[in-house]
């Protein structure tokens, strides 16, 4: 990030020190990324060695003295300064990123790499041999972990707090106990009554056969129709699709194949998507500074569930590309039509599954997890209890008992290591999209009849302007009230899930 030397010379000095850091921070992520798309398997060892000594090296950087009196310096020019100057954004952005670290001993990310270095393999184990008993002791010391962690970065009221806080700038347990609370309360009843009075939905239709090399052209040319530009961009093949930028230049997708299922390339492709093209949105005055990134883990996942879903699974869009899918895979849609591909992508799954999960009970799986999380860390619940707690919230909230501790409380990778705090982004970023969602639709006429004619652009110019230009400039309350006039609530979600699954289902909801 360039700043004027002879307006801010202390600043200025910062952000090139900064630069520095982003710079090899970046080439740590190039070789993140290529362990996951290119590497071949004897490569491994190497990496492993790589990338340890480039964190050791981004972690020295990050917590140098000399970096930390540059920042003091930096704080005493910039004070007085709106908190939307660039300039004093990139002030607290810094502060708060070098804080986290250097408040961490070195014992402690030392036995944080150990506990969950061991914890990760033996949950692969516990979740093939359904066995939550083996892995029951390296959560418990998980849990420790978190807490321990809580502690360093401290905390008011609650631990969880604290956890919360590094996902999601200024966000409170209570607050978003109460969104979750309202969430809860609307969507319970939504899914059961679509459980027990929905017509039933075919989604065979998406299991044909879809070869893989027409889905790699077909996602191709999705990404580039709905706005991600290519030139800045790169589509690459991972087990787990991620997106991964190295700056506004070069922000890069993965997406999965399956030649018997063609939902994870269309909708992957589409969510990474919403990702990437958030931080190809940034300001190019932030380039290599830590202002050239999403506001918020939920403000990122915001935008790729917009594209995922409020675009991407919507109406318009199918009713208007149906045709071209169609010429993509004539063996697999020759018999389909629009209105049913829209409905088999909008199914309410009912699974036990949260990765399997519709748009819709997407939110209890978090809310669920959200829940258990706290009271593992507040020690309210003990690990021991887990799996019939999990189970037991599945019914409450889902209507479904897990067949297994597989399908329930062993799912997930993210217990493997201390990152509580995580999973309640996913549901934010649902309830920021649809809050933004509504905002833009309201301000901008072009927005619904851009996307019932299968187009985001004018949905996508207007978020340009009121989200992804601002990069981490504001905290992301403070974005979403400036964008939507009003804090987060629940309101525009339930309002667009009724609409939308009542449209689905044929029922009036
Ligand atoms: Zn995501």
């Amino acid at each position: 990030m360039k700043l004027d030397a002879a307006v801010l010379p202390r600043t200025a000095a910062l952000a090139e020190r900064l630069a520095e850091l982003h710079d090899v921070a970046s080439a740590a992520g190039l070789l993140a990324w290529d362990r996951e798309t290119n590497m071949p398997p004897g490569g491994s060892e190497a990496r492993i060695a790589q990338m340890a000594t480039m964190s050791r090296l981004v972690h020295r950087m990050t917590t140098d003295d000399a970096l930390y009196a540059l920042l003091d310096d930096a704080a005493a020019e910039v004070a007085g300064r709106a908190p939307d100057d660039p300039a004093a954004a990139l002030v607290r952005v810094t502060r708060r990123h070098v804080d986290d670290a250097r408040c961490l001993p070195e014992d402690f990310v030392r036995r944080r790499a150990e506990i969950s270095g061991r914890a990760h393999p033996a949950w692969v184990q516990a979740r093939a041999d359904d066995d939550f008993g083996a892995f029951a002791p390296h959560l418990a010391a998980v849990v420790e972990l978190g807490r321990e962690l809580a502690g360093y970065y401290g905390y008011a009221d609650d631990p969880y707090d604290a956890l919360l806080d590094r996902f999601e700038e200024g966000a409170t347990t209570a607050q978003v106990r109460a969104l979750f609370d309202e969430l809860q309360a609307a969507l319970v009843p939504i899914a059961r009554a679509i459980r027990e009075e929905g017509r039933p939905i075919d989604d065979g239709i998406l299991h044909r056969d879809y070869p893989v090399p027409a889905q790699q052209a077909y996602a191709r040319e999705l990404a580039r129709s709905v706005g991600y530009d290519l030139d800045r961009g790169h589509i690459g093949t991972a087990v787990h699709p991620f997106a991964a930028s190295f700056g506004r230049g070069d922000c890069r997708i993965t997406t999965r194949w399956y030649p018997n299922f063609v939902g994870a390339a269309i909708f992957g492709t589409l969510h990474e998507c919403g990702h990437a093209m958030y931080e190809q949105g940034t300001d190019p005055a932030f380039a290599r500074g830590p202002l050239a990134r999403g506001a918020s883990s939920g403000l990122h996942e915001s935008q790729s569930r917009t594209m995922e879903n409020l675009v991407g699974r919507s109406r318009g869009f199918w009713e208007a590309r149906f045709g071209n899918l169609q010429a993509a895979f004539p063996s697999a849609l020759g018999d389909a039509d629009a209105d049913g591909f829209y409905r088999a992508v909008n199914k309410v799954q009912g699974s036990p599954i949260r990765v399997e999960a519709d748009e819709l009970t997407y939110n209890l799986h978090i809310v669920l997890r959200f829940e258990l999380e706290q009271a593992l860390l507040r020690g309210d619940l003990a690990v021991a209890d887990l799996p019939a707690a999990w189970n037991e919230r599945m019914v409450a909230l889902l209507g479904i008992a897990p067949p297994s501790d597989r399908e329930g409380v062993l799912q997930d990778v993210h217990w493997t290591r201390p990152s509580f705090g995580y999973f309640p982004t996913y549901a934010l970023g649902n309830l920021i999209a649809a809050q933004l969602f509504q905002a833009a639709v309201a301000a901008d006429p072009a927005v619904a009849s851009d996307l019932a004619a299968g187009s985001p652009a004018a949905l996508w110019s207007w978020l340009g302007e009121h989200v992804h230009r601002h990069g981490k400039v504001y905290r992301p309350a403070d974005l979403v009230v400036r964008a939507t006039g009003r804090p987060l609530g629940v309101e525009s979600f339930v309002r667009y899930a009724r609409a939308k699954f009542g449209d689905v289902y044929d029922l009036a909801l």
